[in-house]
């Protein structure tokens, strides 16, 4: 699968698309999940064109994946959901339900969160 540069989160990425950013640095940007899951829902996603986790963690340099999970545990403690808790996703393809074919992780939180398996219409 080649990556699709008209996906929703590369138009975020260049800024031709607004959204509720939280963080941003020279290999990463979150933002705020348009649909929150729970009171904390960020997502956060290197800013190299990587499909998923599989794409990202074979073929991401070592500096963007360093700066990525640096970034994870800090906009997360920024959030304020470390003191409690918080749980980290990331979809990859049919089967995990991944909708935007660019990598990135679900920070999230603000509330239990219940068996690790959420429901698919879950509330919060
Ligand atoms: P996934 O199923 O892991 O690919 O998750 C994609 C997530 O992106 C979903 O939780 C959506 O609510 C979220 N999403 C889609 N479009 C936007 C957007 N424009 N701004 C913020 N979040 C979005």
């Amino acid at each position: 699968m080649k990556y699709d540069i008209t996906n929703i989160f590369a138009k975020i990425i260049s800024g031709e698309v607004p959204c509720d950013k939280i963080y941003e640095d020279e290999h990463v940007i979150a933002f705020h999940d348009i649909n929150p899951k729970a009171p904390v829902h960020a997502l956060v996603l290197p800013k190299g064109q990587y499909i998923s986790f599989d794409d990202f963690s074979a073929q991401g340099s070592t500096e963007e994946i360093s700066a990525f999970f640096r970034a994870v545990g800090k906009i997360a403690r920024d959030l304020g959901v470390d003191k409690d808790g918080y749980r980290l996703i990331a979809n990859h393809k049919t089967s995990a339900g991944q909708e935007v074919d660019h990598f990135h992780i679900h920070i999230i939180g603000g509330r239990p969160l219940g068996p690790m398996i959420m429901p698919a219409s879950g509330n919060f």
